[in-house]
Protein backbone atom coordinates (compact mmCIF):
# COMPACT_ATOMS: atom_id res chain seq x y z
CA UNK A 1 0.00 0.00 0.00
CA UNK A 2 1.33 3.39 -1.00
CA UNK A 3 0.50 6.14 1.85
CA UNK A 4 -0.23 8.23 -1.12
CA UNK A 5 -3.14 6.23 -1.53
CA UNK A 6 -3.99 4.72 2.21
CA UNK A 7 -6.05 7.71 4.02
CA UNK A 8 -4.10 7.92 7.37
CA UNK A 9 -5.31 11.34 8.26
CA UNK A 10 -3.31 11.66 10.77
CA UNK A 11 -3.73 14.52 13.14
CA UNK A 12 -0.97 16.78 15.40
CA UNK A 13 -3.55 17.72 18.55
CA UNK A 14 -4.69 15.10 21.12
CA UNK A 15 -9.20 15.22 20.68
CA UNK A 16 -10.40 17.69 23.59
CA UNK A 17 -12.57 14.72 25.01
CA UNK A 18 -10.04 12.04 24.96
CA UNK A 19 -9.13 11.00 28.56
CA UNK A 20 -6.85 7.85 27.52
CA UNK A 21 -3.81 7.16 25.86
CA UNK A 22 -5.58 4.87 23.44
CA UNK A 23 -8.09 7.09 22.61
CA UNK A 24 -5.69 9.99 21.87
CA UNK A 25 -3.98 7.72 19.79
CA UNK A 26 -5.83 6.00 17.53
CA UNK A 27 -7.51 9.23 16.48
CA UNK A 28 -4.16 11.02 15.95
CA UNK A 29 -2.85 7.93 14.00
CA UNK A 30 -6.30 8.60 11.92
CA UNK A 31 -7.43 4.83 13.02
CA UNK A 32 -11.06 6.29 13.69
CA UNK A 33 -13.22 9.25 13.76
CA UNK A 34 -15.66 10.82 15.98
CA UNK A 35 -19.46 10.21 15.12
CA UNK A 36 -20.97 11.19 18.18
CA UNK A 37 -20.73 10.39 21.53
CA UNK A 38 -19.57 6.84 21.91
CA UNK A 39 -19.88 6.43 18.13
CA UNK A 40 -17.09 5.73 15.97
CA UNK A 41 -16.16 5.66 12.45
CA UNK A 42 -13.00 3.04 11.82
CA UNK A 43 -10.57 4.27 9.15
CA UNK A 44 -8.77 2.33 6.92
CA UNK A 45 -6.16 1.75 9.47
CA UNK A 46 -8.38 1.35 12.23
CA UNK A 47 -10.04 -0.89 10.10
CA UNK A 48 -7.39 -3.46 9.47
CA UNK A 49 -6.17 -3.94 13.18
CA UNK A 50 -9.79 -4.91 14.27
CA UNK A 51 -9.63 -7.11 11.03
CA UNK A 52 -6.88 -8.65 12.44
CA UNK A 53 -8.26 -9.47 16.17
CA UNK A 54 -11.29 -10.78 14.30
CA UNK A 55 -9.08 -13.45 12.67
CA UNK A 56 -7.74 -14.58 15.78
CA UNK A 57 -10.54 -14.96 17.71
CA UNK A 58 -12.31 -16.53 14.74
CA UNK A 59 -9.20 -18.82 14.33
CA UNK A 60 -9.36 -19.54 18.15
CA UNK A 61 -12.96 -20.19 18.39
CA UNK A 62 -13.06 -22.83 14.85
CA UNK A 63 -9.86 -24.74 16.76
CA UNK A 64 -12.24 -25.68 19.96
CA UNK A 65 -14.90 -26.24 17.36
CA UNK A 66 -16.98 -23.13 17.50
CA UNK A 67 -19.25 -22.59 14.29
CA UNK A 68 -19.41 -19.25 13.21
CA UNK A 69 -22.84 -17.53 12.40
CA UNK A 70 -24.35 -13.54 11.56
CA UNK A 71 -27.44 -12.98 13.80
CA UNK A 72 -29.17 -9.81 13.50
CA UNK A 73 -28.71 -6.89 15.29
CA UNK A 74 -32.10 -5.96 15.34
CA UNK A 75 -34.37 -8.10 16.91
CA UNK A 76 -38.34 -8.19 18.03
CA UNK A 77 -38.97 -7.42 21.66
CA UNK A 78 -41.43 -10.32 21.95
CA UNK A 79 -37.79 -12.77 22.72
CA UNK A 80 -36.65 -10.25 25.38
CA UNK A 81 -40.08 -10.51 26.77
CA UNK A 82 -39.71 -13.96 26.94
CA UNK A 83 -37.19 -14.11 29.53
CA UNK A 84 -37.74 -10.81 31.05
CA UNK A 85 -34.83 -8.95 30.52
CA UNK A 86 -37.50 -6.50 28.19
CA UNK A 87 -38.09 -4.91 31.84
CA UNK A 88 -34.80 -5.99 33.77
CA UNK A 89 -32.09 -4.52 30.86
CA UNK A 90 -32.60 -1.04 32.02
CA UNK A 91 -31.81 2.08 29.93
CA UNK A 92 -28.66 0.68 27.97
CA UNK A 93 -31.05 -1.26 25.87
CA UNK A 94 -31.14 0.29 22.93
CA UNK A 95 -35.00 0.09 21.84
CA UNK A 96 -36.95 1.29 18.58
CA UNK A 97 -40.27 0.62 17.21
CA UNK A 98 -41.33 0.11 13.57
CA UNK A 99 -43.52 1.43 11.28
CA UNK A 100 -45.66 -0.90 12.52
CA UNK A 101 -45.15 0.28 15.86
CA UNK A 102 -44.06 -2.92 17.32
CA UNK A 103 -40.78 -2.98 19.76
CA UNK A 104 -37.91 -3.91 18.44
CA UNK A 105 -34.06 -4.17 20.29
CA UNK A 106 -30.70 -3.52 19.11
CA UNK A 107 -29.11 -6.60 20.43
CA UNK A 108 -26.54 -6.14 23.39
CA UNK A 109 -26.00 -9.52 23.54
CA UNK A 110 -27.71 -12.57 21.92
CA UNK A 111 -28.66 -14.83 24.44
CA UNK A 112 -32.77 -14.60 23.79
CA UNK A 113 -31.45 -14.78 19.35
CA UNK A 114 -29.48 -17.66 20.24
CA UNK A 115 -31.72 -19.79 21.75
CA UNK A 116 -34.58 -19.00 19.53
CA UNK A 117 -32.64 -19.89 17.22
CA UNK A 118 -31.74 -23.60 18.39
CA UNK A 119 -34.78 -24.31 19.99
CA UNK A 120 -36.67 -26.80 17.39
CA UNK A 121 -33.84 -27.77 15.10
CA UNK A 122 -31.69 -29.33 18.01
CA UNK A 123 -34.03 -32.14 19.48
CA UNK A 124 -31.56 -34.47 20.48
CA UNK A 125 -28.53 -35.22 23.03
CA UNK A 126 -26.66 -36.77 20.42
CA UNK A 127 -26.48 -32.83 18.47
CA UNK A 128 -24.84 -32.06 21.71
CA UNK A 129 -22.68 -29.95 22.67
CA UNK A 130 -23.03 -27.19 20.03
CA UNK A 131 -21.10 -23.58 20.05
CA UNK A 132 -22.40 -20.56 17.85
CA UNK A 133 -20.33 -17.52 17.56
CA UNK A 134 -20.76 -14.57 15.73
CA UNK A 135 -18.41 -11.55 15.42
CA UNK A 136 -20.79 -8.19 15.30
CA UNK A 137 -21.78 -4.75 16.13
CA UNK A 138 -23.14 -4.56 19.20
CA UNK A 139 -25.53 -1.46 20.70
CA UNK A 140 -25.45 -0.62 24.37
CA UNK A 141 -26.52 2.86 25.44
CA UNK A 142 -23.98 3.44 27.92
CA UNK A 143 -24.56 5.82 30.74
CA UNK A 144 -20.92 7.51 30.21
CA UNK A 145 -19.43 6.37 27.07
CA UNK A 146 -15.60 7.18 27.20
CA UNK A 147 -12.69 6.49 26.84
CA UNK A 148 -13.06 6.26 22.47
CA UNK A 149 -13.74 2.81 21.27
CA UNK A 150 -13.22 1.04 24.84
CA UNK A 151 -16.71 2.20 26.03
CA UNK A 152 -18.92 2.94 22.43
CA UNK A 153 -22.54 2.75 22.23
CA UNK A 154 -21.92 1.16 19.42
CA UNK A 155 -18.60 -1.19 19.14
CA UNK A 156 -17.56 -4.75 17.78
CA UNK A 157 -18.14 -8.43 19.52
CA UNK A 158 -16.92 -11.69 19.28
CA UNK A 159 -20.10 -13.24 21.07
CA UNK A 160 -20.53 -16.95 21.41
CA UNK A 161 -22.95 -19.11 23.05
CA UNK A 162 -22.66 -22.95 23.81
CA UNK A 163 -25.51 -25.51 24.08
CA UNK A 164 -24.78 -28.52 26.59
CA UNK A 165 -26.29 -31.41 28.17
CA UNK A 166 -25.57 -30.90 31.09
CA UNK A 167 -23.20 -29.47 34.14
CA UNK A 168 -20.36 -31.71 33.20
CA UNK A 169 -20.77 -31.17 29.29
CA UNK A 170 -20.75 -26.89 30.07
CA UNK A 171 -17.80 -27.28 32.39
CA UNK A 172 -15.93 -28.64 28.98
CA UNK A 173 -16.76 -26.12 27.10
CA UNK A 174 -16.30 -23.50 29.75
CA UNK A 175 -12.85 -24.77 29.77
CA UNK A 176 -12.01 -25.27 26.09
CA UNK A 177 -13.25 -21.68 26.28
CA UNK A 178 -10.93 -20.27 28.84
CA UNK A 179 -8.16 -22.16 26.94
CA UNK A 180 -9.26 -20.41 23.68
CA UNK A 181 -9.67 -16.91 25.49
CA UNK A 182 -5.34 -17.54 26.61
CA UNK A 183 -4.67 -18.20 23.11
CA UNK A 184 -6.48 -15.61 21.85
CA UNK A 185 -4.65 -13.12 24.20
CA UNK A 186 -1.42 -14.23 24.01
CA UNK A 187 -1.72 -14.10 20.32
CA UNK A 188 -2.67 -10.51 20.28
CA UNK A 189 0.90 -9.84 22.38
CA UNK A 190 -1.00 -9.17 25.56
CA UNK A 191 -0.15 -9.47 29.28
CA UNK A 192 -3.62 -9.72 30.79
CA UNK A 193 -5.36 -12.04 33.59
CA UNK A 194 -7.98 -14.47 34.01
CA UNK A 195 -10.04 -13.58 36.95
CA UNK A 196 -13.29 -14.33 39.25
CA UNK A 197 -15.99 -12.38 38.54
CA UNK A 198 -19.44 -11.17 38.85
CA UNK A 199 -22.23 -12.70 36.81
CA UNK A 200 -24.01 -9.04 36.72
CA UNK A 201 -27.84 -9.11 35.63
CA UNK A 202 -27.15 -12.08 32.62
CA UNK A 203 -27.73 -14.98 35.61
CA UNK A 204 -25.57 -17.86 36.32
CA UNK A 205 -23.13 -18.50 38.43
CA UNK A 206 -19.43 -19.27 37.43
CA UNK A 207 -17.69 -16.90 35.41
CA UNK A 208 -14.21 -15.54 34.86
CA UNK A 209 -13.30 -11.67 32.99
CA UNK A 210 -10.05 -11.17 30.99
CA UNK A 211 -8.08 -8.11 32.15
CA UNK A 212 -5.85 -6.77 29.99
CA UNK A 213 -2.99 -4.75 33.08
CA UNK A 214 -3.55 -1.35 32.97
CA UNK A 215 -3.09 1.58 34.83
CA UNK A 216 -6.16 3.14 33.00
CA UNK A 217 -8.64 0.42 33.46
CA UNK A 218 -11.60 0.63 34.83
CA UNK A 219 -11.74 -2.68 36.57
CA UNK A 220 -10.11 -2.87 40.12
CA UNK A 221 -8.69 -6.56 40.52
CA UNK A 222 -7.41 -7.76 44.18
CA UNK A 223 -5.23 -10.32 43.95
CA UNK A 224 -3.54 -12.76 45.69
CA UNK A 225 0.45 -12.32 45.83
CA UNK A 226 1.08 -15.89 46.94
CA UNK A 227 1.45 -17.42 43.39
CA UNK A 228 0.47 -21.05 44.82
CA UNK A 229 -3.09 -19.47 45.57
CA UNK A 230 -2.55 -16.87 42.86
CA UNK A 231 -6.42 -16.15 43.44
CA UNK A 232 -7.96 -13.05 41.44
CA UNK A 233 -11.29 -11.27 41.33
CA UNK A 234 -12.75 -8.30 40.54
CA UNK A 235 -13.47 -6.27 43.40
CA UNK A 236 -17.23 -6.61 42.48
CA UNK A 237 -16.98 -10.67 43.53
CA UNK A 238 -13.95 -10.65 45.24
CA UNK A 239 -14.25 -12.27 49.45
CA UNK A 240 -11.79 -11.78 52.14
CA UNK A 241 -11.16 -11.89 55.57
CA UNK A 242 -11.73 -8.60 57.32
CA UNK A 243 -9.65 -8.28 60.25
CA UNK A 244 -11.82 -8.40 63.15
CA UNK A 245 -11.66 -5.35 64.82
CA UNK A 246 -14.15 -5.66 67.84
CA UNK A 247 -12.71 -4.64 71.50
CA UNK A 248 -12.81 -7.02 74.07
CA UNK A 249 -14.66 -4.78 75.80
CA UNK A 250 -18.13 -5.28 78.14
CA UNK A 251 -21.11 -4.56 76.63
CA UNK A 252 -22.62 -1.17 77.45
CA UNK A 253 -26.12 0.45 77.95
CA UNK A 254 -27.71 1.75 74.90
CA UNK A 255 -27.77 5.28 74.38
CA UNK A 256 -29.29 8.20 72.10
CA UNK A 257 -26.78 10.94 71.19
CA UNK A 258 -27.90 14.48 69.85
CA UNK A 259 -25.48 14.78 66.50
CA UNK A 260 -26.88 18.29 65.09
CA UNK A 261 -26.45 17.54 61.11
CA UNK A 262 -24.13 15.22 61.65
CA UNK A 263 -25.32 12.99 58.31
CA UNK A 264 -22.18 11.43 57.18
CA UNK A 265 -19.70 8.92 58.70
CA UNK A 266 -16.59 10.97 58.78
CA UNK A 267 -18.86 13.62 60.74
CA UNK A 268 -20.56 11.88 63.06
CA UNK A 269 -16.93 10.01 64.01
CA UNK A 270 -14.95 13.61 64.41
CA UNK A 271 -17.89 14.65 66.40
CA UNK A 272 -18.43 11.59 69.28
CA UNK A 273 -14.23 11.42 68.66
CA UNK A 274 -14.88 7.45 67.01
CA UNK A 275 -13.05 5.48 64.74
CA UNK A 276 -14.80 4.63 61.70
CA UNK A 277 -14.77 0.79 62.00
CA UNK A 278 -16.91 1.42 65.25
CA UNK A 279 -19.70 3.09 63.45
CA UNK A 280 -22.27 1.04 61.56
CA UNK A 281 -23.12 2.27 58.18
CA UNK A 282 -26.83 1.68 56.98
CA UNK A 283 -27.75 2.13 53.26
CA UNK A 284 -31.41 1.47 51.95
CA UNK A 285 -32.05 -0.35 48.74
CA UNK A 286 -34.77 -1.30 47.21
CA UNK A 287 -34.31 -5.02 45.93
CA UNK A 288 -36.91 -6.25 43.29
CA UNK A 289 -39.91 -3.71 44.85
CA UNK A 290 -38.84 -4.72 48.56
CA UNK A 291 -36.69 -2.26 50.37
CA UNK A 292 -33.74 -3.14 52.54
CA UNK A 293 -31.45 -2.39 55.26
CA UNK A 294 -27.61 -2.99 54.30
CA UNK A 295 -25.11 -2.66 57.03
CA UNK A 296 -21.36 -2.98 57.00
CA UNK A 297 -18.61 -1.52 59.16
CA UNK A 298 -18.70 2.75 58.92
CA UNK A 299 -14.74 2.40 56.96
CA UNK A 300 -15.83 0.09 54.37
CA UNK A 301 -17.85 0.21 51.00
CA UNK A 302 -21.36 -1.93 50.32
CA UNK A 303 -20.59 -4.01 47.04
CA UNK A 304 -23.53 -3.88 45.52
CA UNK A 305 -23.28 -6.64 43.32
CA UNK A 306 -22.57 -8.63 45.93
CA UNK A 307 -25.83 -7.54 47.80
CA UNK A 308 -27.65 -8.27 44.83
CA UNK A 309 -26.40 -11.78 45.25
CA UNK A 310 -27.24 -11.86 48.71
CA UNK A 311 -30.69 -11.79 47.88
CA UNK A 312 -30.87 -13.11 44.50
CA UNK A 313 -32.31 -10.02 43.38
CA UNK A 314 -32.54 -8.95 40.03
CA UNK A 315 -32.62 -5.49 40.30
CA UNK A 316 -30.95 -3.31 43.06
CA UNK A 317 -31.16 0.52 43.60
CA UNK A 318 -30.65 3.23 45.85
CA UNK A 319 -34.00 3.58 48.14
CA UNK A 320 -34.91 7.63 46.87
CA UNK A 321 -35.01 9.60 50.31
CA UNK A 322 -38.87 9.39 49.89
CA UNK A 323 -38.72 6.04 51.02
CA UNK A 324 -35.69 6.54 53.60
CA UNK A 325 -37.87 9.44 55.41
CA UNK A 326 -40.95 7.69 55.44
CA UNK A 327 -40.08 4.61 56.77
CA UNK A 328 -36.79 5.73 58.93
CA UNK A 329 -39.00 8.70 60.19
CA UNK A 330 -36.05 10.92 59.82
CA UNK A 331 -33.46 13.12 57.22
CA UNK A 332 -31.34 10.88 54.99
CA UNK A 333 -28.04 10.09 57.10
CA UNK A 334 -29.64 9.06 60.20
CA UNK A 335 -30.92 5.50 59.30
CA UNK A 336 -30.22 2.88 61.13
CA UNK A 337 -30.84 -0.69 62.37
CA UNK A 338 -32.55 -0.75 65.84
CA UNK A 339 -35.96 -0.88 65.72
CA UNK A 340 -36.18 -0.44 62.47
CA UNK A 341 -39.72 -1.30 61.00
CA UNK A 342 -40.73 -2.59 57.18
CA UNK A 343 -37.11 -3.08 56.02
CA UNK A 344 -35.45 -6.22 55.36
CA UNK A 345 -32.30 -6.02 57.61
CA UNK A 346 -28.78 -7.37 55.50
CA UNK A 347 -25.83 -7.73 57.94
CA UNK A 348 -22.15 -8.24 56.68
CA UNK A 349 -20.70 -10.64 58.79
CA UNK A 350 -17.94 -8.06 60.40
CA UNK A 351 -21.08 -6.16 61.54
CA UNK A 352 -22.20 -9.19 64.01
CA UNK A 353 -18.98 -8.96 65.75
CA UNK A 354 -19.09 -5.22 66.80
CA UNK A 355 -19.04 -4.18 70.93
CA UNK A 356 -20.37 -0.68 71.64
CA UNK A 357 -20.81 0.71 68.08
CA UNK A 358 -22.61 3.93 66.62
CA UNK A 359 -25.68 3.74 64.32
CA UNK A 360 -28.53 6.26 63.25
CA UNK A 361 -31.39 6.84 65.54
CA UNK A 362 -33.61 6.89 62.80
CA UNK A 363 -34.36 10.48 64.34
CA UNK A 364 -33.10 13.25 62.75
CA UNK A 365 -29.76 14.63 64.54
CA UNK A 366 -29.41 11.73 66.85
CA UNK A 367 -27.30 8.63 66.65
CA UNK A 368 -27.55 5.47 69.03
CA UNK A 369 -24.21 4.32 71.04
CA UNK A 370 -23.27 1.66 72.86
CA UNK A 371 -25.46 -0.50 70.31
CA UNK A 372 -24.20 -4.34 69.87
CA UNK A 373 -25.60 -7.33 67.96
CA UNK A 374 -28.24 -9.35 68.44
CA UNK A 375 -28.92 -7.85 71.64
CA UNK A 376 -30.41 -4.47 69.86
CA UNK A 377 -31.09 -5.63 66.27
CA UNK A 378 -30.21 -8.92 64.45
CA UNK A 379 -30.02 -9.18 60.39
CA UNK A 380 -32.36 -11.30 58.76
CA UNK A 381 -29.79 -12.29 56.61
CA UNK A 382 -26.11 -11.91 57.14
CA UNK A 383 -23.26 -12.67 54.91
CA UNK A 384 -20.35 -10.84 53.10
CA UNK A 385 -21.67 -7.81 51.42
CA UNK A 386 -18.62 -5.51 51.75
CA UNK A 387 -15.83 -4.15 48.66
CA UNK A 388 -12.94 -5.78 49.26
CA UNK A 389 -9.80 -3.56 49.61
CA UNK A 390 -5.82 -4.13 49.33
CA UNK A 391 -4.44 -4.82 52.83
CA UNK A 392 -7.09 -7.33 53.71
CA UNK A 393 -6.20 -11.27 53.97
CA UNK A 394 -7.03 -14.14 50.80
CA UNK A 395 -10.30 -15.60 51.58
CA UNK A 396 -8.08 -19.10 50.45
CA UNK A 397 -4.37 -18.42 51.62
CA UNK A 398 -4.38 -15.86 54.47
CA UNK A 399 -1.78 -13.34 52.44
CA UNK A 400 -2.50 -10.37 52.78
CA UNK A 401 -3.61 -8.95 48.83
CA UNK A 402 -2.58 -6.63 47.16
CA UNK A 403 -4.22 -4.78 44.05
CA UNK A 404 -4.22 -3.34 40.24
CA UNK A 405 -5.97 -2.28 37.44
CA UNK A 406 -7.59 -4.07 34.30
CA UNK A 407 -9.37 -3.29 31.22
CA UNK A 408 -12.28 -5.86 30.88
CA UNK A 409 -10.99 -7.40 27.22
CA UNK A 410 -13.45 -10.69 27.36
CA UNK A 411 -15.75 -12.43 29.85
CA UNK A 412 -16.98 -15.82 29.76
CA UNK A 413 -20.37 -17.32 31.86
CA UNK A 414 -21.70 -20.14 33.05
CA UNK A 415 -25.47 -19.86 32.56
CA UNK A 416 -26.64 -22.41 33.35
CA UNK A 417 -30.51 -22.80 32.80
CA UNK A 418 -32.10 -19.83 32.83
CA UNK A 419 -32.70 -18.77 29.36
CA UNK A 420 -33.38 -22.32 28.13
CA UNK A 421 -35.79 -23.00 30.89
CA UNK A 422 -37.86 -19.17 30.09
CA UNK A 423 -38.12 -19.80 26.33
CA UNK A 424 -38.55 -23.36 26.95
CA UNK A 425 -35.78 -24.34 24.84
CA UNK A 426 -35.26 -28.38 25.05
CA UNK A 427 -33.78 -31.27 23.76
CA UNK A 428 -34.59 -35.29 24.34
CA UNK A 429 -32.11 -36.57 26.82
CA UNK A 430 -30.37 -40.03 26.77
CA UNK A 431 -33.25 -41.82 28.71
CA UNK A 432 -35.73 -39.98 26.51
CA UNK A 433 -36.97 -36.77 28.47
CA UNK A 434 -37.09 -33.94 27.67
CA UNK A 435 -34.15 -31.64 29.11
CA UNK A 436 -34.03 -27.56 28.76
CA UNK A 437 -30.38 -26.76 27.71
CA UNK A 438 -27.48 -25.94 29.70
CA UNK A 439 -25.84 -23.27 28.17
CA UNK A 440 -22.68 -21.20 28.37
CA UNK A 441 -21.96 -17.57 26.99
CA UNK A 442 -18.82 -16.11 26.27
CA UNK A 443 -17.69 -12.51 25.31
CA UNK A 444 -14.67 -10.74 23.29
CA UNK A 445 -14.77 -7.04 22.85
CA UNK A 446 -12.84 -6.50 19.73
CA UNK A 447 -12.77 -3.04 19.53
CA UNK A 448 -12.01 -2.88 22.86
CA UNK A 449 -8.61 -5.15 22.69
CA UNK A 450 -7.53 -3.42 19.74
CA UNK A 451 -7.81 0.04 22.43
CA UNK A 452 -6.38 -2.05 25.08
CA UNK A 453 -3.60 -3.67 23.07
CA UNK A 454 -2.52 0.34 22.86
CA UNK A 455 -2.89 1.26 26.42
CA UNK A 456 -0.22 -1.76 26.88
CA UNK A 457 2.08 -0.61 23.87
CA UNK A 458 2.96 2.80 23.19
CA UNK A 459 5.58 5.14 24.04
CA UNK A 460 5.64 9.46 23.87
CA UNK A 461 5.80 9.38 20.50
CA UNK A 462 3.25 6.83 19.63
CA UNK A 463 1.73 3.48 19.44
CA UNK A 464 4.31 0.02 19.53
CA UNK A 465 2.11 -2.14 17.90
CA UNK A 466 2.75 -5.92 18.84
CA UNK A 467 3.66 -7.14 15.94
CA UNK A 468 0.65 -10.03 15.30
CA UNK A 469 -1.94 -6.73 15.35
CA UNK A 470 0.51 -4.46 13.46
CA UNK A 471 -1.28 -2.88 10.32
CA UNK A 472 1.67 -3.04 7.85
CA UNK A 473 4.37 -5.56 8.90
CA UNK A 474 7.38 -2.86 7.25
CA UNK A 475 7.22 0.66 6.85
CA UNK A 476 9.67 1.72 3.79
CA UNK A 477 9.97 5.36 4.21
CA UNK A 478 12.29 7.15 1.53
CA UNK A 479 13.39 10.41 2.94
CA UNK A 480 13.34 12.64 -0.14
CA UNK A 481 10.57 11.49 -3.20
CA UNK A 482 11.93 13.95 -5.44
CA UNK A 483 15.15 11.93 -5.45
CA UNK A 484 15.27 9.42 -8.11
CA UNK A 485 17.77 7.34 -6.62
CA UNK A 486 16.14 7.17 -3.77
CA UNK A 487 13.17 6.23 -4.94
CA UNK A 488 14.29 3.68 -7.44
CA UNK A 489 15.67 1.50 -4.08
CA UNK A 490 12.34 2.43 -2.41
CA UNK A 491 10.46 1.05 -5.12
CA UNK A 492 12.58 -2.11 -5.56
CA UNK A 493 12.13 -2.98 -1.55
CA UNK A 494 8.97 -2.48 -1.26
CA UNK A 495 7.96 -4.80 -4.60
CA UNK A 496 10.60 -7.27 -3.52
CA UNK A 497 8.99 -7.41 0.01
CA UNK A 498 5.59 -7.42 -1.44
CA UNK A 499 6.48 -10.49 -3.51
CA UNK A 500 7.93 -12.29 -0.44
CA UNK A 501 3.74 -12.08 1.26
CA UNK A 502 4.91 -9.13 3.67
CA UNK A 503 2.56 -6.63 4.27
CA UNK A 504 3.89 -3.31 3.00
CA UNK A 505 3.53 0.66 3.59
CA UNK A 506 5.50 2.79 1.17
CA UNK A 507 5.45 6.39 2.53
CA UNK A 508 5.65 7.99 -0.85
CA UNK A 509 4.43 11.43 0.20
CA UNK A 510 6.38 14.43 -1.03
CA UNK A 511 6.76 15.49 2.91
CA UNK A 512 9.44 16.75 4.75
CA UNK A 513 11.70 13.83 6.28
CA UNK A 514 10.68 15.21 10.26
CA UNK A 515 6.88 14.42 9.26
CA UNK A 516 7.03 11.31 8.00
CA UNK A 517 9.28 9.93 10.67
CA UNK A 518 6.91 11.46 13.36
CA UNK A 519 3.74 10.22 11.46
CA UNK A 520 5.75 6.77 11.26
CA UNK A 521 6.66 6.44 14.99
CA UNK A 522 2.78 7.59 15.74
CA UNK A 523 1.01 4.96 13.26
CA UNK A 524 3.53 2.56 15.01
CA UNK A 525 4.44 0.28 12.23
CA UNK A 526 6.86 -2.86 14.04
CA UNK A 527 10.27 -1.94 11.51
CA UNK A 528 11.11 0.65 9.45
CA UNK A 529 13.48 0.88 6.30
CA UNK A 530 14.80 4.27 5.74
CA UNK A 531 16.22 4.90 2.40
CA UNK A 532 17.97 8.37 1.94
CA UNK A 533 20.77 9.55 -0.09
CA UNK A 534 23.49 9.66 2.37
CA UNK A 535 23.07 5.99 3.32
CA UNK A 536 22.95 5.23 -0.82
CA UNK A 537 26.37 6.85 -1.16
CA UNK A 538 27.69 4.16 1.32
CA UNK A 539 25.28 1.56 -0.23
CA UNK A 540 23.10 1.20 2.57
CA UNK A 541 19.63 1.55 4.14
CA UNK A 542 18.64 1.92 6.80
CA UNK A 543 16.28 -0.54 9.15
CA UNK A 544 14.89 0.51 12.71
CA UNK A 545 12.96 -1.82 15.28
CA UNK A 546 9.76 0.82 16.67
CA UNK A 547 9.90 -0.97 19.86
CA UNK A 548 13.69 -0.42 20.90
CA UNK A 549 14.55 2.01 18.43
CA UNK A 550 17.89 -0.35 17.60
CA UNK A 551 18.78 0.34 13.76
CA UNK A 552 20.97 -1.46 11.41
CA UNK A 553 22.83 -0.27 8.44
CA UNK A 554 21.54 -3.34 5.50
CA UNK A 555 23.33 -2.95 2.24
CA UNK A 556 21.13 -2.37 -0.57
CA UNK A 557 22.56 -5.59 -2.53
CA UNK A 558 20.32 -8.03 -0.26
CA UNK A 559 18.18 -5.74 1.52
CA UNK A 560 14.83 -7.61 1.43
CA UNK A 561 16.83 -10.35 2.24
CA UNK A 562 18.32 -8.65 5.64
CA UNK A 563 15.25 -7.17 6.11
CA UNK A 564 13.46 -10.43 6.46
CA UNK A 565 15.49 -11.62 8.34
CA UNK A 566 15.37 -8.87 10.75
CA UNK A 567 11.54 -9.39 10.60
CA UNK A 568 11.67 -12.93 11.71
CA UNK A 569 13.33 -11.72 14.88
CA UNK A 570 10.59 -9.47 15.51
CA UNK A 571 7.72 -11.79 15.12
P1 LIG B 1 -18.42 -3.51 31.19
O1 LIG B 1 -18.45 -4.10 32.57
O2 LIG B 1 -17.08 -2.98 30.80
O3 LIG B 1 -19.54 -2.57 30.92
P2 LIG B 1 -19.76 -5.86 30.39
O4 LIG B 1 -19.30 -6.79 31.45
O5 LIG B 1 -21.08 -5.25 30.47
O6 LIG B 1 -18.66 -4.72 30.20
P3 LIG B 1 -20.03 -8.08 28.57
O7 LIG B 1 -21.49 -8.15 28.54
O8 LIG B 1 -19.26 -9.05 29.38
O9 LIG B 1 -19.60 -6.58 28.98
O10 LIG B 1 -19.51 -8.02 27.07
C1 LIG B 1 -18.42 -8.77 26.56
C2 LIG B 1 -17.26 -7.88 26.19
O11 LIG B 1 -17.65 -6.81 25.34
C3 LIG B 1 -16.63 -7.18 27.38
O12 LIG B 1 -15.73 -8.04 28.04
C4 LIG B 1 -15.95 -6.00 26.73
O13 LIG B 1 -14.68 -6.37 26.24
C5 LIG B 1 -16.85 -5.67 25.56
N1 LIG B 1 -17.68 -4.49 25.85
C6 LIG B 1 -18.73 -4.41 26.69
N2 LIG B 1 -19.27 -3.19 26.69
C7 LIG B 1 -18.56 -2.46 25.80
C8 LIG B 1 -18.62 -1.12 25.33
N3 LIG B 1 -19.56 -0.30 25.77
N4 LIG B 1 -17.73 -0.71 24.40
C9 LIG B 1 -16.78 -1.55 23.94
N5 LIG B 1 -16.67 -2.83 24.34
C10 LIG B 1 -17.53 -3.29 25.25
MG1 LIG C 1 -18.43 -8.42 31.26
Amino acid sequence: MRWSKAYIPTVKEDPADAEVVSHKLMVRAGMMKKVGAGIYTLLPLGLVVTRKVEQIVREEMNRIGALEVFMPVLSPAELWKETGRWDVYGEELMRLKDRHKRDFVLGPTHEEVVTDLVRGPVRSYRQLPLTLYQIQTKFRDEIRPRFGVMRGREFIMKDAYSFNRDDACLDRTYKDMHGAYEAVFRRCGLAFRPVLADSGAIGGDVTHEFMVLAQTGESRVISCPNDECAYAATDETAESIIENTAATQEPRPLAKTHTPDMKTVEEVCSFLKVEPRNLVKTILYQADGEVIGALTRGDREISEPKLRRALRADVLSMADPDTVRTLTGAEVGFAGPVGLKGVKLVADKTVTSMVNCITGANKTDYHLTNVNYKRDFSGDLVGDITVVAAGDKCIRCGATLTEYRGIEVGQIFKLGRKYSVAMKATFIDEQGNETPFTMGCYGIGITRTVAAAIEQNHDGNGIIWPPSLAPYQVLVTPVAVSDEATMSVAESVYSGLCAKGVEVLLDDRDERPGVKFKDADLIGIPLRVTIGSRGLKQGTVEARIRRTGATHDVPVENAVEEIMRLLSEVY
